[in-house]
Order: structure tokens, then sequence, then C-alpha cells
């Protein structure tokens, strides 16, 4: 059998299944910016019975990032001695009054990189400026930050420094989940954070919120699989965190890649636009390295941080509404001009709804 018909054999399986177990609607929250992509080109939202809602999470490490990090990389970019590395996404997010993309055009040197050893090379070639690497992920890209970082101090570079707003995926659904007003039924773990991470930080979905939970791949099939077990245990009435994507998530997950944060690293307030401030989920650059932390190194005065009223991303990261309900989604917000963070990243709901359409 050709592999395109056992795809199709064991989709027709899954969707067959999914309809016969879910009895009444339930939503299920695809936590990561990934799936949200995957789910939009794959068609699944279409394929699967109208009962079954996937509504898309706070996963897009972009559109979680709030104006306050922004403005503040903006005030270190109008700095004449500071070079900005950031990736690219980052450039069209509007702060408060204006972006990156704009100062960078009025003359600021803002520079795009792919990795944070591209930044610290940078900041080799360029030993009279300081370099500031604006380090924004889950804990899928901190580990690599905090290499880095690593990497800098044995090579006794002085001019690198990182603006961290690194987060933990598990504090914010923690959060999430303590709002009575969030109405979730199930969630998809992210596949890529898990592989850092391992099950064990998302246990808590299901012994303290009584939510199931499945660690979730990437391909359409890794999806399918995933709803399919999380209907099962809806149909059974459990709660229990499992795992669709044991070819690639470990249970205990890279315990190196958790020594290199955990040597970096310390859990800090942080805040995530929509969520607001959650206690624990940021990483911030410990004591042993705060010659790197560009907060705590180089001075900045930055503008008073306000969010954009019009904007209703914290809505959709919550999963409350769908970004055709916000009345500036493709009138003023488009991926060309956007009004908000949602809107930028192609991990975004907004720029995914945008792209590939509304679906249901
Ligand atoms: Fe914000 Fe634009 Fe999404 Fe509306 S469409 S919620 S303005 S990002």
């Amino acid at each position: 059998m050709v592999k395109a018909e056992i795809s199709r054999k064991a989709a027709d399986f899954f969707l067959k299944n999914i309809d016969m177990l879910i009895e009444k609607p339930v939503r299920f929250m695809e936590v990561c910016g990934t799936h949200t992509v995957s789910i939009f080109r794959s068609g699944i939202r279409q394929m699967l019975p109208e009962k079954v809602e996937l509504v898309s999470g706070p996963g897009c490490p972009v559109c979680v990032t709030p104006n306050d990090y922004m403005d503040t990389a903006i005030a270190y970019a109008k700095n004449e001695n500071v070079i900005i590395a950031t990736f690219g996404d980052m450039l069209k997010v509007p702060g408060t009054s204006t972006s990156l993309y704009a100062v960078k055009a009025a003359g600021a040197d803002v520079r795009i990189v792919y990795s944070p050893l591209d930044a610290l090379q940078l900041a080799v070639g360029e030993p009279a400026k300081k370099v500031i690497f604006l380090a924004v992920g889950f804990e899928t890209t901190a580990p690599l930050t905090a290499a880095t970082i690593q990497a800098a101090q044995n090579q006794a570079i002085e001019n690198f420094f990182v603006l961290s707003a690194h987060k933990w995926t598990n504090e914010a659904l923690n959060a999430l989940l303590s709002d009575p007003e969030i109405k979730v039924d199930g969630f998809l773990l992210p596949g890529h954070v898990c592989v850092i991470t391992g099950e064990e930080p998302f246990h808590f979905v299901a012994e303290k919120y009584k939510k199931p939970a499945v660690v979730a791949g990437f391909e359409a099939l890794d999806i399918l699989q995933a709803v399919y077990m999380l209907a099962k245990q809806v149909h059974a009435g459990q709660a229990k965190v499992e795992n669709a994507y044991k070819r690639v998530v470990k249970t205990q997950g890279n315990p190196a890649a958790q020594e290199m944060m955990a040597a970096v690293f310390q859990k800090t307030a942080a805040n995530w636009r929509g969520l607001g401030k959650i206690e624990n989920s940021g990483m911030a650059v410990n004591e042993n390295y705060a010659r790197y932390d560009a907060l705590r190194s180089i001075p900045v005065q930055k503008e008073l941080s306000k969010e954009n009223p019009a904007c209703r991303c914290g809505e959709v990261l919550k999963g409350n509404i769908r970004p055709v309900q916000c009345p500036l989604f493709k009138k003023i917000c488009t991926p060309e001009h956007p009004a908000g963070a949602c809107m930028v990243s192609v991990e975004g709901t907004c720029h995914a709804w945008y792209k590939y359409g509304q679906g249901r």
C-alpha cells in the first residue's frame, strides 16, 4: 500500500472515531503556533466534525511579546553605540508608538540574524559597538541563547548582550487554566517545547485542572491522532497527559538542554501580551551571567508603554475570540501593516486566519 493510501486510511480512522467518541460540543486548544499553521495548511478544522472546535493558544512567541519589551528594544536601537540583532519577525511588531522597522528606516542599526550565535559573531566583528540580541521564544530556543551566553563568557567577548523575553509555556497554561472565563476541554501540547522539557512540567493540566492533554507532533496525521486521543479521554471522562509524539519527545525531555537553561537563567515574573504578568513564567539572565544582561549592563530610557486598545490580540491568545471578531481584522490590520503582534508572525493566529481563510 502506498504511503498516501495509508495516510488517507489513518485520517479516515481518526476522523470517524473522533465523531463517534465526542457526544457534545468540545473546544480543544492547540498551544503552539506551529500547530496553528499546520492545522490551517492541512484543512483539519474543516475535516473535523462541527462539534469539535480547535482554538489557538498563547504559543506564538512573537505574539505574546508585549509592547513593553518592544519599547525597550526600540529605545536601545536609538542608542548610536548599539546594534540590535533580531529575528526578522520582530521588526514589524508594533511598540507603543513605533516599531523596530520604522527606527531602522530612520537610521538605527538593526540587523536580522538567524540565531544567537550569529549575533555573537556580529559582536566579534563590531568591537566598538554593543550588540544586543533580542532573545524571544520559549523552551525551544532558550537553550541556544544560554549556550551563546556561555560561549561569550568562554571567549571573553565583552560587547555581546541579551534582552531576554524567553518564557516558560507551562506557566502560561497554568495562568490560562486558573482563569474561570477560559472554556477549553483539552489541550494539544507543544511538541517542540516538550522535546526540551519532557512531559512532567505539563502534568498539572491533568492533576490540578482535570483536563486531558496530549503532546502532539506537527504533521496533519500527528494532529489528528492527538485530537483522537483527546476525544478518547473526553469520552471516558479521563484527564491525563499522553504523548502522541513519542518518536521525538522523550518522557524526560532533553536533560542537557534543561541543564543549560538552569545554568544561565532564573525564573522571574514576565509580561505576556493578553495574559498580563505571570509569576515565574520568564527567564531572566541569572547573577552568574549578569554582565550579559542588557537591562543590567546598558542603561535605557524608554517611553511609557501602552497596549493598542483596539487590538484584541489578548482575547485571541486566550481562545476567547476568533480573529474575525476583531474589528480591525483585514480592514486596518494586515500582514503588510499589522496593528497587533498576532498578525505579524507566520505563526500568529490572526496571520494564519488572514493567509489561509477563516475555516470554522
Ligand atoms: Fe490585533 Fe490585528 Fe489580530 Fe485584531 S486582527 S486582534 S488588531 S493582531
